[in-house]
């Protein structure tokens, strides 16, 4: 009798045995290649659920399948653990947030080591310990002292709920909260920013990455980098000052087509130019666009609402009077803050010019156009038409001739506008790196010397959202004396955005220890970039675009001497369940804690990894997880067995079966190779049990020799050591190899072996030899059918005739009985 697959027993064994061993401890080793792979470190919200083991899994089995390649792979693993659910939870339970933060982090640590997975625990990093912040501390010092961090006061999104600011990514559909769903306001209030807006060219830069196209589109969108010519309209109001009115426009080409112009409402100028019988309604309607977002303002579906504000500007391409609005989709902060308004060649300018009666000139001719109205705006190319001495010439053209033109009468110049602001850094919330600067009535605003980093969250804050930050309340951390000049001064109470911390987490792996600053020059040179990094699409524009920039602005600071800090990325899908995203309301949310328990984690590993193409994800079925534990356990059984059984010798090494078995052996460890390299676990996982299928027969038949009996199943425990390490780790010492599997090569396909064996077959037609063919060995008669036919030779012979009967003779022959 065998013993029984009993992974609750083998599990936690080797888990133990490796961390005893140190067998995933990795340190710098010049005489091996380095992989550096990395999956985006969880937030420290409690329980890893599902989708944490969909995303962790398959990169650890990845990861170890590297290791076995002979590569030195540093496969570390982290907490993201500031940020506003820690501090939530301590308004609502009563919690300290470094309490709760610590508690789910040992609950995650622990559930992630029951994972089985290759992580360095050595090196794990959690952002919320002074050990970490001090360094984020040090780069917002360095980012500040090189103008990459300023204060200034701006217009921000405020959730009344949360009480706390948003970034623009967190504002989510219908200008709502991320995380409480409410309708975010607008606020004025001085905020720290990074100037990420420095590198937005260089963002745009795609060119040395492998990532998914998708996410570099998304990337450029976000960006928005757009060409056009910022033109000056003449204005000539009593008592205003400047003498023109600047408006960026990507289309100057339709210069000539403008009949009015919109401005944002909160251009410095509407107060001023705003005539006395406009004033009631231009006050109302600005008053009422304050209470909008901009996702709102911006939204295609919004009704495109106005006001004229009494003034006029004059067009000075041909003299035109142009009447002033202002209009909500306008933002201030892209571009000038005033649009063109050219509604015959722009669908929102016409929808506007329509609902208020304004004009509608024609100055591109669509072709074929006979001069008509248009029944919508034509925003295509064409033939300019009513632009004076431009008349005639194709738009494109049009685009530069006016651009050329404005640049040399003055009257405008080529810019460049983009979508990205700069990265509205502060938050006035407790749980987050404190912001290191110190305000002084004598000095201003003092970066706190390097030396005196961290600046140290006071643990006894009070929580109360209030709008502002409870570092605030909290004198002993306030009051403090002036780096510069020693009067009493107070410190900057709000704290970092949490994304700066995942910034520049991955660096830290590299010397997670080092005291003397955020890491050692040498390691980072040794590991960095991250050769492969994983994880959610969702962060395509937030976490992915921040850490290039912090990448970029710290090479410019000659901290690292690298421009990009993931060479490549891989967004695997999610898992849903009942044909719905998982959720706590929906009740089908899958406990990864209890499967493991029952059945294992090697099993839920290779469920996870068989479930379908790691990219789209896929459906979580109780079938589909109890057949691959009847995998496991058949897996486990055939090997067992096979130990016991006394296979032929030398005799049958030569034999059909022998080698058909070796051919099988290599064919599959090619395919599993080839597989794991391009992430396509599911096709991996399905080769491996069509290997164990067939193992189970050829063990049946007892044909095989015993040497290609234990090639196979050496073969096999080393395909499936990334996936099921437990499982395969048992095996391997169950059937007398020596400890670790892990410290394996993963095998290597005989090319000849993997190549399907070829046969030459005869065709005949009507028992006369017409032709041969080399095939496949694996050929069934219905291929050999169709190829057969298909020979010119052969087709000769049955041309004009009805094929009657075709006797097939395997490996040897095909004869065409024709009539
Ligand atoms: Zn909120
Ligand atoms: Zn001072």
């Amino acid at each position: 009798m065998i013993a029984k697959y009993n992974p609750a027993e083998i599990e936690p064994k080797w888990q133990e045995k490796w961390a005893a061993d140190r067998v995933y401890e990795v340190r710098e080793d010049t005489t091996r290649p380095k992989w550096f792979e990395l999956t985006m470190f969880p937030y420290t919200s409690g329980d890893l659920h599902i989708g944490h083991w969909y995303a962790m899994a398959p990169s650890d089995t990845h990861a170890r399948f590297k290791r076995m390649q002979g590569y030195n792979v540093l496969h570390p693993m982290g907490f993201d653990a500031f940020g506003l659910p820690a501090e939530n939870a301590a308004i609502s339970r009563g919690i300290h947030p470094y309490t709760w933060t610590m508690q789910n982090i040992d609950n995650m640590r622990r559930q992630l080591k029951r994972m089985g997975g290759c992580w360095d625990w050595n090196r794990e990093v959690i952002t919320c310990l002074p050990e970490y912040y001090k360094w984020t501390q040090f780069f917002f010092l360095r980012l500040y002292n090189a103008g990459l961090a300023y204060r200034a006061k701006a217009p921000v999104n405020w959730c009344p709920r949360c009480q706390t600011v948003l970034a623009n990514e967190q504002v989510v559909e219908e200008g709502r909260c991320e995380r409480c769903d409410t309708p975010v306001m607008k606020k004025d209030i001085e905020q720290w920013f990074f100037r990420i807006t420095r590198y937005a060219d260089e963002l745009l830069e795609h060119h040395s990455l492998h990532w998914p196209e998708r996410i570099n589109t998304m990337q450029r969108n976000w960006i928005g980098r757009s060409e056009g010519v910022e033109v000056s309209f003449d204005l000539n109001h009593p008592g205003v000052e400047t003498k023109e009115l600047r408006v960026f426009t990507t289309r100057p080409d339709t210069i000539f087509g403008v009949t009015f112009i919109v401005l944002a409402p909160e251009h410095p100028l509407v107060e001023k130019l705003t005539s006395p019988e406009c004033r009631i309604k231009v006050a109302e309607y600005v008053a009422r666009s304050r209470q909008k977002t901009e996702i709102d303002r911006l939204s295609a579906e919004s009704e495109k609402d106005g006001v004229f504000i009494g003034s006029c500007v004059t067009n000075k391409f041909n003299g035109d009077r142009v009447p002033l609005w202002i209009a909500d989709y306008v933002l201030l902060s892209y571009g000038t803050g005033a649009v063109m308004g050219v509604p015959a060649h722009d669908s929102r300018d016409f929808a506007f010019a329509r609902r208020f009666k304004l004009p509608i000139r024609v100055v591109i001719a669509p072709p074929g156009w006979s001069g008509g109205e248009l029944r919508e705006a034509y925003v295509n190319q064409g033939t300019m038409t009513s632009s004076a001495q431009f008349d005639g010439i194709p738009s494109e053209e049009g685009w530069k001739a006016i651009a050329d033109f404005a640049e040399e009468k003055g009257y405008g110049r080529r810019t460049v506008s983009y979508r990205l602001r700069d990265w509205l850094i502060s938050r006035q919330r407790y749980w987050g790196a404190p912001i290191p600067i110190i305000y002084c009535d004598r000095c201003g605003a003092v970066p706190v010397p390097e030396r005196d980093l961290p600046v140290l969250l006071p643990p006894d804050a009070e929580f109360k959202p209030t709008g502002e930050s409870p570092l605030k309340y909290c004198e002993s951390f306030v009051n403090t004396s002036c780096p510069r000049c020693y009067g009493s001064a107070r410190r900057e109470t709000d704290t970092m955005d949490t994304f700066i911390c995942s910034s520049w987490y991955f660096l830290r792996y590299a010397s997670p220890h080092h005291g003397e600053g955020p890491f050692e020059q040498e390691k980072v040179r040794y590991w960095l970039p991250v050769d492969q990094y994983t994880g959610g699409a969702e962060h395509a524009v937030m976490h992915l675009l921040y850490a290039r920039f912090f990448v970029k602005a710290i090479r410019d600071l000659n901290l690292v001497d690298f421009d990009e800090p993931f060479v490549r990325l891989f967004n695997q899908g999610i898992i849903i369940a009942q044909r719905q995203k998982m959720s706590k309301s929906r009740g089908n949310v899958v406990n990864p804690d209890s499967y493991v328990a029952e059945l294992g984690a090697d099993v839920v590993r290779a469920y996870l990894m068989f479930i379908g193409p790691w990219e789209q994800g896929g459906e979580w079925d109780d079938s589909g997880i109890n057949g691959v534990s009847r995998w496991l356990h058949r897996t486990w059984n055939l090997v067992l067995e096979g130990e016991d059984i006394a296979f032929p010798g030398e005799k049958a090494e030569n034999s059909d079966a022998a080698r058909e078995l070796r051919h099988i052996t290599h064919k599959t460890i090619k395919k599993v190779t080839e597989d794991i390299e391009r992430f396509r676990f599911n096709t991996m996982v399905a080769y491996l049990m069509e290997f164990t299928n067939y193992l189970a027969k050829a063990s049946a038949e007892r044909a095989i020799s015993a040497s290609a009996w234990h090639e196979a199943i050496e073969a096999l425990l080393l395909l499936l050591a990334p996936t099921t390490p437990h499982l395969a780790e048992e095996l391997w010492a169950r059937t007398g190899h020596s400890y670790s599997i892990h410290n394996q090569c993963f095998p290597v396909w005989d090319r000849d072996l993997a190549a399907e064996e070829q046969i030459t077959l005869v065709i005949q037609v009507n028992g006369k030899f017409r032709d041969k063919i080399v095939v496949p060995v694996s050929i069934d008669e219905a291929e050999a059918r169709e190829i057969a036919l298909s020979q010119p030779r052969v087709k000769a012979y049955i041309q004009g005739k009805e094929v009657t009967k075709l006797i097939y003779v395997p490996r040897k022959l095909v004869n065409l009985v024709v009539r």
